[in-house]
């Protein structure tokens, strides 16, 4: 188990905003998960990018599984 991902409350990932075309940040909150633009402050609900979520969100999702358990 790593610290580094278990502290980790948001992640660069390589998928874009659909407002401005930057990368977007998967970030947790107590209770959820979203897909946060750190350019233009957009966020999205997660299972919008689900479908197309890359290793840096599969980790993370992991992970936050993982700590509720
Ligand atoms: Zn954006």
């Amino acid at each position: 188990m790593s610290s580094l991902w278990g502290r980790a409350r948001e992640a660069q990932t390589s998928l874009k905003c659909p407002e401005c075309d930057a990368s977007l940040l998967i970030a947790r909150s107590c209770h959820d998960v979203i897909m946060r633009c750190a350019a233009c402050g957009a966020s999205y609900p997660l299972r919008r990018f689900i479908a197309e979520a890359d290793s840096v969100m599969e980790d993370f999702l992991e992970n936050v599984y993982v700590d509720r358990m």
